[in-house]
């Protein structure tokens, strides 16, 4: 304890537990755990936890210890070593530990675990006599000086891999097993003049400079490059930083009733409610996710060694029980006792969050409240990836080459390339990649992360390869054994296909099969489901799917509607969820056909007589539009935008397009070539469009206006429930939302007197122009809804232009120096400034009129991060593309739960 009375220590054994699973933030998500399984009496080995508030002591103060630290450390470790009867380094009865780091979050990027500290020749010694395995001993120090020489003192693996290979070859030994006493003491040797060599010192035999250089070494990770890298790629921010673990060794190496695995207490693939997971005998540490040895499934432990399997299983339930949630746990035997080394959340792909979810609400293991707020919204959308087209597969009568493990699942098709950096290359240039390597390893991430596959011939459902890839989502098939991938020679081959580099694969993520062909990847089950084209009794994962947005729903307090311009979208949007449209655009509308013949005639058009004749060919053409989309809609609410983009967009804009316009409306080139010069603009985005045309040419309005009262009528005369919103787009202030509003009742109340019929409609606008949000009063006076556009409210408020930013945000968006902001905010909204103006204009609005309905219809409506701040401020829908509602469904449902 430092002066101030603050602890920094906490210990964990049969003495004590100092520690519970909440204090996350202070002992990291590992130490917290191995507190509270020790409370709950599973079978820990003892040892003490080094704060979070440490490291940032430590890191603030260039190295420095907070005060008291050292002494705190000594007192816990003389604790420890009474608890154990064992004394780190003694000649006699020698205590072993391990050094492991653990932030709150669980962060690859960090330091590696170091094992068996407190190794010495003495220590070793004792330890050979003391278990009578002198084999044991100095395997135990030879992996220590390893371990200790790499991950602390940054000595080349590579240097220590090729002494021991030496050893081996000199004495004709095959695995590593092989190697005797003698053997062993001879790569010691060598291990030692590597060390000296690069470091500069012998190596180091005083355990108590052992184990203070490797708490240095933790605390050091936090700020190293992959670290920081890490967490800025995973979105991890406020941490004080790594907890340091120390704990008493238990030996998996310790022979052949000895060993060492990870297990999920549920599938991590796709949630089956079986264990699962992987050892290895005679095995320690890394061994088994290091992919060097093919790890056996636990099921086989079951016939090897059934009582342990028991307890396994009974561990399971305990853990499970305990948590709520799946677990993933390592765990260690040694000669036949079991010991559990870590617990924590599983990392699980998007299937098995769902699986595991519904079916421990069903189970009455967790709450329908829980079961939403852990779900990744930031995933969801996953669920609708592709997957192989399996009828293609039969039709085609298409056999797999080959059959690896299914690590990630998805299906995925493309070009196989053999490095990570080509892939990124290849990837840049537009390809599908499928990284194809042995294994991989950290330094693979980038090409990982733009691969549309992965595929690896060696390890696990554990190895690296097959844990980045579920994180990411990205289909992986791992140790696929029997393909023989050459790096030098750029080949992939397996039986008697060969492939190069570029070569099209397929791979199958939820079954491992390896296809040497290209295949079509055809919509996820819930997508088929939905279509018609598969039935809801033959997918599991549509009927879990169904349950939990019955969840979200009753949940979920804001509403979701979609962006869409179109039936099909509509439609599409609506069985995903969407409760009617928050944007319709009526420019996609003037595109097809002679539609745009009609448009461009308006444009060219010399005086209003012209344009109206322009505008009367196009109006039917507007009202079959909305027709088809209010009857797709049956009853649910559209909000129609009037004309928003600038009109130069409609002309064309090359010189042979603009030919065969002039021929098409029998006027000059040069008459084109003049109009679209007078539409020239040099910041379009800030000109003549928006309300902006339809004050210029209240015509377009009108007919506009016409269409959609003319439509809404006559479905609504078949007996279908219509509810038109008219918005206006780009209002700046208030009056020039009076003056289109007026237009706009005029024709309405024409078109009623003409029908004789009447339809319910609202008429608001869009807040995109910063002075609206400002005056948001005066517009709401008149105003009967307010649908925020985003996109060109942060484009106007952050003064950042929508269209070419690219070349300049990056130093602003997540840069570790600057950070001016911590996303990008056409992606995320800046709630600082443009959520400021957001929040005022809800304010501004709803004290004007009461009732003002409130709505977003920008990109960030399909963001989560975003969605919990419209929701904060009370908006009463969001509105995304339709692929993008289930995802705003459920982060809606997850903002209702986290302002509780
Ligand atoms: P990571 O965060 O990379 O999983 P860990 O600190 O969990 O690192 O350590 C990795 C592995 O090292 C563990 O799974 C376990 O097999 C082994 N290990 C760590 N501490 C001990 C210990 N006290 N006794 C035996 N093995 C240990
Ligand atoms: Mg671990
Ligand atoms: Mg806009």
């Amino acid at each position: 304890m430092d002066k101030s009375g603050k602890k920094y220590v906490y210990y964990f054994g049969q003495k004590k537990v100092e520690g519970t699973a909440k204090m996350k933030e202070v002992l990291g998500g590992k130490g917290a755990n191995l507190a509270e399984m020790t409370s709950i009496g599973l079978p820990v080995p003892p040892g003490f936890t080094i704060s979070t508030e440490a490291c940032a002591h430590y890191s603030a103060n260039n190295g420095e210890y907070p005060q008291g630290l050292r002494e705190e450390v000594l007192a816990q470790l003389k604790m420890l070593e009474e608890e154990m009867g064992a004394k780190l380094g003694d000649s006699e009865n020698p205590l072993l530990v391990s050094v492991r780091s653990g932030a709150a979050q669980s962060m690859p990027g960090m330091m590696d675990t170091v094992l068996n500290l407190g190794m010495n020749p003495d220590s070793a010694k004792a330890l050979a006599k003391k278990t009578g395995n002198e084999r044991f001993a100095w395997d135990s120090y030879r992996r220590f000086m390893q371990m200790f020489g790499d991950v602390v003192m940054g000595v080349p693996h590579a240097d220590f891999e090729h002494a021991l290979q030496e050893v081996k070859d000199e004495r004709n030994r095959e695995a590593d097993t092989d190697l005797d006493v003698d053997d062993l003491i001879e790569v010691i040797k060598r291990y030692r003049e590597i060390y000296k060599k690069v470091v500069h010192e012998d190596f180091p035999s005083d355990p108590i400079d052992q184990l203070f250089k490797s708490i240095n070494a933790v605390f050091d990770s936090w700020n190293n490059e992959r670290a920081i890298k890490y967490r800025q790629m995973n979105d991890i921010r406020g941490l004080l930083g790594t907890a340091v673990n120390v704990q008493a060794m238990v030996f998996g190496n310790m022979g052949n009733s000895s060993g060492t695995g990870v297990a999920f207490t549920r599938d991590p693939s796709t949630g089956d409610n079986h264990f699962y997971g992987e050892y290895l005998m005679n095995a320690q540490g890394e061994d088994v996710v290091a992919g060097i040895r093919t790890p056996l499934p636990i099921s086989t432990l079951h016939e090897a060694k059934p009582h342990l399997y028991d307890q396994l299983m009974e561990i399971r339930t305990t853990l499970e029980q305990h948590y709520h949630d799946m677990q993933d746990i390592e765990f260690t035997i040694q000669e036949g006792k079991l010991f559990i080394l870590q617990t924590r959340n599983g990392k699980r792909t998007i299937f098995s969050w769902l699986r595991t979810q519904v079916e421990m609400v069903e189970e009455g293991l967790i709450t329908k409240e829980e079961a939403v707020s852990r779900i990744p919204a930031g995933e969801f959308n996953k669920l609708f990836a592709p997957v192989l087209d399996s009828d293609y597969i039969a039709k085609k009568g298409l056999k797999a080459v080959s059959r690896g493990l299914n690590a990630s699942p998805g299906g995925a098709c493309g070009q196989i390339y053999f490095t990570a950096d080509k892939a990124e290359e290849m990837a840049a240039l537009g390809k599908d990649v499928i990284l194809a390597r042995i294994e991989t390893s950290p330094e693979d991430i980038g090409g990982m992360a733009v691969a549309k596959g992965i595929i690896t011939t060696r390890g696990g459902m554990t190895s690296h390869a097959a844990v980045v890839a579920r994180g990411m989502g990205c289909p992986c098939v791992s140790g696929a054994g029997d393909i023989n991938i050459n790096y030098k020679k750029g080949t992939f081959a397996v039986k008697d296909v060969e492939l190069k580099e570029g070569d099209f694969i397929s791979i199958d993520g939820f079954t491992g099969e390896v296809f040497a062909e290209k295949i079509a990847v055809k919509p996820s089950e819930i997508v088929q489901v939905l279509n018609g084209n598969m039935k809801s009794e033959d997918s599991l994962l549509f009927q879990d799917y169904e349950k939990f947005m019955q969840y979200v729903d009753e949940i979920r307090v804001m509403r979701v509607r979609t962006n869409a311009d179109t039936p099909t979208d509509a439609h599409m949007a609506v069985l995903l969820g969407a409760e009617g449209i928050g944007l319709c655009r009526t420019e996609h509308m003037f595109f097809g056909g002679e539609r745009i013949v009609s448009v461009r005639k308006m444009i060219l058009a010399n005086n209003t007589i012209e344009r109206e004749k322009a505008l009367a060919e196009l109006l039917p053409m507007q009202r079959v539009d909305f027709e088809e989309i209010y009857t797709e809609l049956d009853g649910l609410p559209v909000t129609i935008r009037l004309l928003d983009p600038p009109l130069h967009e409609f002309l064309p804009n090359d010189h042979t397009s603009r030919h065969e316009m002039a021929l098409q409306l029998g006027v000059s080139v040069e008459e084109i070539a003049q109009k679209t010069a007078q539409l020239h603009e040099f910041n379009p985005m800030l000109g003549f469009r928006g309300c902006r045309l339809a004050i210029v040419y209240p015509e377009i309005l009108k007919m506009q206006v016409r269409a959609i009262i003319e439509a809404a009528l006559n479905v609504q005369a078949k007996g279908i429930k219509v509810y038109p919103e008219i918005m206006i787009p780009l209002v700046g202030h208030y009056k020039e939302f009076e003056y289109t509003k007026k237009d706009a009742i005029e024709t309405i109340e024409e078109v009623f007197a003409e029908k004789g019929q009447k339809v319910e409609y609202k008429i608001g606008t869009m807040i995109e122009v910063p002075r609206a949000a400002i005056t948001a009063d005066e517009i709401a006076q008149s105003a009967e809804f307010f649908s925020f556009g985003t996109n060109d409210l942060t484009q106007m408020g952050c003064g950042f232009s929508r269209d070419d930013s690219a070349s300049f945000l990056g130093p602003y968006v997540n840069d570790i120096d600057k950070g001016f902001y911590d996303y990008d905010p056409f992606e995320t909204i800046d709630v600082d400034g443009v959520g400021k103006m957001v929040q005022m204009a809800v304010e501004l609005g709803r004290t004007a009129k009461k009732d003002l309905k409130l709505g977003i219809c920008g990109e960030h409506g399909g963001d989560p991060k975003s969605i919990a701040f419209f929701n904060k401020v009370g908006l009463d829908y969001v509105s995304c593309s339709p692929f993008r509602v289930p995802v705003a469904r459920l982060a809606a449902a997850q903002a209702t739960l986290a302002a509780k």
